[in-house]
């Protein structure tokens, strides 16, 4: 039986530090409108985000290329984008426009000094030490973290994957095209019902049955030589690396990509199935519900798509080079 940690009191962790990063090198964040050492970001335990969840973040990656001795941060302006809608149907005030939001987190990943890949953790947070759940009359506070970060999830082999009992919150319950902090306890009774059953991932689906995405991830499925991936109105995160993906796909690969709801069964009969997110990257997966996926190893499509996104990040297609943001 799994056990969630006690917390006792114990040698406190060097926060401050990142992993893999020297000693004495100081990691920065993005608080209360100015860059500090991480270890002094501190929020206090009465701040509304933490007692109801209400505020909304993004997660971006950085990858470094050593041919190229840079670090290029992927599709900075469509998250901030994504950001700033999830905020406004927080009913967030604040005076950030996208351009902005890019110039800081340029200048923040540059303070932080790093030569590897990154992950980019921005949240804007209902700030008010207040007590009593609503949107309206709260102040709102932007932080932001930067942190060395490898795989979110193997993606160098087809993972195990089962349908989800946890349905996806619905547009009009709590709205998955926002990245509401709030709502990932939805996404972590999902993943951990799969890890606790021996699933790699979950794949979760809509109140009506559909397929709408996984834990933290969304869904391409190959059948008939077409990828299928549901629609935005599936009550999905409209993903950048889905969008990513999309183009890829019809202008490298030429392929039909169709975004049509899809039944739980389908996923049964498909060829391939694999998984895109900027943290799972581009996970395949072998199995739904202990059914094999294709030949159960990673397909011939997946493997494409793979190479292509990441010769996309590391800045190897020029002619997808906007996508990126250089932090030296
Ligand atoms: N769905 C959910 C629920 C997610 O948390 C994520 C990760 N942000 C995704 C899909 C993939 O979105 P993106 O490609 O923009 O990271």
């Amino acid at each position: 039986m799994a056990t969630s940690t006690v917390l006792r009191p114990q040698v406190p962790p060097s926060v401050g530090e990142a992993p893999g990063v020297e000693q004495d090198q100081t990691v920065y964040a993005f608080f209360q409108g100015d860059y500090v050492p991480l270890k002094d970001a501190k929020i206090s335990i009465l701040t509304h985000a933490f007692a109801y969840g209400t505020a909304c973040f993004e997660g971006i990656r950085g990858y470094w290329n050593d041919t190229d001795n840079q670090l290029y941060l992927f599709r900075l302006a469509e998250h901030y984008q994504r950001l700033l809608e999830s905020a406004k149907t927080l009913l967030m005030q604040h005076s950030y426009a996208v351009p902005d939001l890019c110039d800081i987190t340029n200048e923040l990943a540059r303070r932080c000094n790093l030569r590897q890949d990154i992950y980019v953790r921005p949240t804007f947070y209902k700030s008010s030490e207040a007590i009593g759940v609503r949107l309206h009359n709260l102040n709102n506070q932007l932080c932001i973290i930067v942190q060395p970060y490898g795989d979110y999830i193997d993606i160098d082999r087809a993972l195990s994957v089962g349908v989800s009992s946890w349905r996806r919150v619905d547009d009009n319950m709590m709205p998955a095209r926002s990245k509401i902090n709030g709502a990932y306890v939805n996404s972590a009774f999902a993943k951990t019902e799969a890890a606790l059953n021996g699933f790699d991932e979950a794949i979760m689906l809509t109140m009506e049955g559909h397929v709408s995405e996984g834990s933290a991830e969304n869904l391409f499925m190959l059948r008939g030589g077409k990828l299928i991936t549901p629609p935005v109105t599936e009550n999905i995160l409209e993903g950048i690396t889905r969008a990513t993906i999309m183009t890829l796909a019809r202008e490298q690969m030429g392929m039909e990509v169709i975004e049509r709801a899809i039944d739980r069964t389908e996923l049964y009969s498909a060829d391939e199935i694999f998984l895109t997110g900027t943290g799972a990257q581009i996970a395949p997966i072998g199995s739904v519900d202990h059914r094999q996926v294709g030949s159960g190893s990673i397909g011939p499509v997946a493997a494409a798509v793979q190479r292509l996104y990441f010769d996309a990040v590391r800045g190897r297609l020029p002619q997808y080079r906007n996508w990126l943001t250089p932090v030296y």
